[in-house]
């Protein structure tokens, strides 16, 4: 049996509260106060519970118009729908109740017919509200559902059709990593800490949602998201600490783009900036749909072109500064892809890092320098090491060691002739994890040489933390210190503390005469550049090694 809906009835006049519950209590319990303050302690023990006040005015103790004011104050008490039974049929009484926040008033004497079903309807009503309530507002931030707030903009941009306006989106980087690290009780908190700054700072008349989980969407005035955007945007992560903010910007220039289009282009524009560095906010133009249509192509066509053997694998040779002989020689892979012929690896492996495609593409390639190597070792050749880079995205999500363990295993190759290229930023995203791997690939024999050095921040404390073989400086970082005069450059520190803890030290990017003679005198031991040779196809690499070799192969 559904239990019965409870009624309070607030009236100190005996016979008049007899009335009331005569009338009611055959649907309703009915709980009963002579004044007001007794109604308000009743309230504090059942406010869950009571459906419906049927409030008099004039009362000793605490009269109607008081108790009203109080229950204003609570949130809770002021979701309960208050009845006022009024002495006359006054039009300034039932005024002065509903100026009050009464619901409704019912004149005395009392008609039961009247009153039940004002109370049954009135009692309908809030319920209905109170579903709608929840739909309409995200529980956890209060902020407008992602429905609720398409319609809400939808109603806007109907009603105003004058004022200029832009979405703007918002989205948490690396929230799933916060919630594992944090918890997922703190997770809610911070996502209710940025829905009370995204209510605060996109002020008044804009809209606000949460859009799922760690993306949130506010519709504000293009004036007034031009002016504040620098200031938002920069102020807003400073609030939070540890955390980064992406920000999308979607300009409303056509109306008859469905609302949904609009967001989903803003939260694109933020998706654009995420594990960028530099870059908080995009704005969502021509430029950007570009850019994504051409990600969109490449994410469609790059199983296909792996199947069909579109991935080259090209070799850039390495010299010792000493006796500028060939020592070995770093795997690059390049693309040649039908229609759009070749594309260099910087335009798809930031995309194959985000989109996960890096790792199939990072085996394939470790595959076929193994089968190389294979190759040569068959046909007689003299062996050089050949390094193949390791994405830092590899480094989290497979079983590195195993993979290449086994992969050497099949191959019959000794580990020292697969070199490692880890670059040195994933050291700062996560420490542990590449200690612990790269201690494991050495223990396996492999040689880990340290790609980018000098090009993030990390350097010198990761030096200290991980033990490693090679420490390949950044392109930028050497052209930077060669250019300046030999007394204000730090290489020659670098260098020799470098060696001091063992590593010997690789330059990349050497492309001039006078550059090579500078390293030589830093004491550095190998370079790789446009200088000695550009990455090459296979053949051509290998025609290096047999003339190198004196062979006749
Ligand atoms: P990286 O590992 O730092 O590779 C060195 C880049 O410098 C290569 O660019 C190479 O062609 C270029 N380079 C070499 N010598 C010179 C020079 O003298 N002057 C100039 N200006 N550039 C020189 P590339 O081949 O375009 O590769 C770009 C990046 O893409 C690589 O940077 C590496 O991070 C990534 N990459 C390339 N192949 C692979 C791969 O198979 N797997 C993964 N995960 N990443 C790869
Ligand atoms: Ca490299
Ligand atoms: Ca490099």
């Amino acid at each position: 049996m559904i239990p019965l809906k409870q009624i309070l009835i607030v009236e100190d006049n005996d016979l008049n509260r007899a009335m009331l519950c005569e009338i009611l209590s055959g649907q309703y319990k009915v709980l009963e106060a002579e004044n007001g303050l007794e109604a308000l302690e009743i309230l504090k023990k059942h406010k869950e519970d009571i459906s419906l006040i049927l409030l008099d005015v004039v009362m000793p103790v605490m009269d109607g118009y008081t108790f009203l004011d109080h229950i204003k104050e609570d949130s809770e008490l002021a979701l309960i729908p208050v009845i006022v039974t009024t002495q006359s049929n006054s039009e300034s009484d039932e005024v002065a109740a509903l100026e009050h926040g009464a619901t409704d008033f019912v004149p005395k004497p009392y008609r039961s017919q009247v009153i039940l079903h004002r109370v049954a309807s009135i009692i309908k009503l809030r319920e209905t509200a109170a579903i709608i309530n929840q739909l309409q507002y995200d529980r956890l931030t209060g902020l407008y559902t992602k429905e609720f707030f398409f319609q809400k903009v939808r109603e806007l941009l109907q009603n105003d059709t004058e004022t200029e306006y832009t979405i703007v989106c918002s989205n948490i980087e690396n929230f799933k990593l916060y919630n594992d690290n944090f918890g997922v009780q703190a997770g809610d908190k911070l996502l209710q800490a940025i829905a009370q700054i995204m209510r605060e700072r996109c002020g008044g008349d804009s809209i606000c949602g949460r859009f799922s989980a760690d993306r949130f969407l506010c519709l504000q005035e293009r004036d007034r998201e031009q002016t504040d955007r620098n200031l938002f945007l920069g102020n807003f992560t400073s609030q939070i600490k540890n955390v980064v903010m992406k920000w999308g910007v979607y300009e409303i220039t056509d109306r008859t783009v469905p609302v949904e289009q609009m967001c989903d282009r803003a939260l694109l524009a933020a998706d654009s900036v995420k594990g960028k560095y530099n870059k908080h906010f995009a704005v969502y133009d021509d430029a950007l749909r570009g850019e994504l249509l051409r990600e969109k192509a490449i994410t469609d066509t790059m199983e296909s072109s792996l199947a069909e053997g579109q991935f080259i694998l090209y070799l850039q040779p390495k010299y010792s500064v000493e006796e500028e002989r060939m020592t070995g020689a770093e795997a690059l892979v390049r693309w040649i892809h039908p229609e759009w012929g070749f594309m260099s690896p910087a335009e798809f492996i930031p995309l194959f890092e985000k989109n996960g495609f890096i790792h199939r593409l990072d085996k394939y390639i470790w595959k076929q320098v193994c089968e190389l190597i294979n190759k040569w070792k068959g046909e007689g050749y003299p062996l050089l090491p050949i390094s193949v880079n390791v994405s830092r995205i590899d480094i989290y999500q497979m079983d590195l060691a195993d993979t290449l363990v086994s992969m050497a295993e099949k191959y019959g190759i000794d580990p020292s002739y697969l070199h490692l290229e880890i670059t040195e930023s994933a050291y700062s995203e996560n420490p542990g994890q590449i200690i612990n791997t790269v201690n494991q690939l050495r223990q396996h024999g492999f040689v880990i040489e340290m790609d980018d050095f000098g090009s993030g921040y990390s350097s010198l404390n990761m030096l200290n933390q991980m033990e490693m073989d090679y420490l390949k400086l950044d392109m930028k970082f050497i052209q930077n210190e060669l250019s300046k005069p030999e007394e204000r450059s730090i290489l020659n520190y670098i260098i020799a503390m470098a060696h001091g803890i063992g590593l010997r030290v690789v330059a990349e990017g050497v492309e001039t005469r006078e550059q090579l003679n500078r390293l030589r005198d830093t004491g550095c031991d190998y370079v790789q550049g446009y200088y000695f040779a550009k990455p090459m196809p296979v053949e051509e690499f290998e025609k290096l090694l047999r003339n190198q070799a004196s062979l006749n192969l």
